[in-house]
């Protein structure tokens, strides 16, 4: 199973992502997880990437291809393997059709904005694991710390409500054309395309959870 799950910051992408790639045995590919990761580790990507992630723009094209190029040399994404925030941009998308990937199914997560700046300000992660919760949502099971191995939960840097707002605008003009990109190929090119699917992401996050699974049988 190859998938991209596709939709606004905070739309419950990386949440919905953990049921899918334990379901298919798959990993999951997050730009951002990969692009945290390198910023914490104080790689010269990493102290680049932080400026722009800091003020909510993306990151060059040029890196993320070659991160994602890179990723996907190694063995445990022989079977398949999942997208979530990558590609979020028309020459991302390109990138990977050229490279001759044949994906099953695009799944658009959609969420209006109004919910999505309440989301994303009770956002906790577990940076090491790219776990998320919220506050009110989505709990831990103690306060502040992650279910899994029990560490500290953080706050993004990039969560700050004037910095969701500056992303919000970036997906509308840079990402959002995906959506068009990818059902207009499912529509013309059937047999070529990866289906396209469309689901709300607002209710409990079991019921998004029942949808996904629903739209990927
Ligand atoms: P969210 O989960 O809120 O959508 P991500 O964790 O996917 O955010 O991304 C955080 C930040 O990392 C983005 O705002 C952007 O700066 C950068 N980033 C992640 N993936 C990409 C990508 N595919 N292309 C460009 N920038 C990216
Ligand atoms: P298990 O069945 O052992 O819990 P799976 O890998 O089959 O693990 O599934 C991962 C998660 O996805 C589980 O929480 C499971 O309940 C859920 N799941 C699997 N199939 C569906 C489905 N068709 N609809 C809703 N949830 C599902
Ligand atoms: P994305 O990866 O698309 O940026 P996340 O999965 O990190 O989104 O979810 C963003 C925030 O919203 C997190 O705090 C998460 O716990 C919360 N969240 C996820 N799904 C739901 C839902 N169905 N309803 C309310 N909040 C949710």
């Amino acid at each position: 199973m190859r998938l991209i799950l596709l939709g606004p910051p905070g739309a419950g992408k990386g949440t919905q992502a953990a049921f899918l790639t334990q379901h298919f045995g798959i990993p999951q590919i997050s730009t951002g997880d990969m692009l945290r990761a390198a910023v914490k580790a104080g790689t010269p990507l990493g102290i680049e990437a932080k400026k722009v992630m800091d003020a909510g723009g993306l990151v060059s094209d040029e890196i993320i291809i070659g991160l994602v190029q890179d990723r996907l040399k190694q063995s445990d994404c022989a079977n398949g393997y999942l997208f979530d925030g990558f590609p979020r941009t028309i020459p991302q998308a390109d990138a990977l059709k050229s490279a001759g990937v044949k994906l099953d199914y695009v799944v658009e997560i959609e969420v209006p904005e109004e919910d999505i700046i309440e989301r994303m300000s009770g956002r906790r992660v577990h940076l090491p694991s790219g776990r998320s919760y919220h506050v009110r949502f989505n709990p831990p099971k103690v306060e502040g710390r992650d279910d899994v191995t029990g560490e500290e939960l953080t706050q993004r840097d990039d969560d700050r409500e004037d910095t969701v707002r500056n992303r919000l605008s970036v997906y509308r003009e840079q990402t959002r054309p995906l959506v068009d990109y990818y059902s207009s190929w499912a529509q013309q090119n059937p047999a070529d395309a990866p289906k396209y699917r469309k689901i709300s992401g607002v209710g409990a996050v079991e019921e998004i959870k029942a949808r996904l699974f629903e739209a990927v049988q």
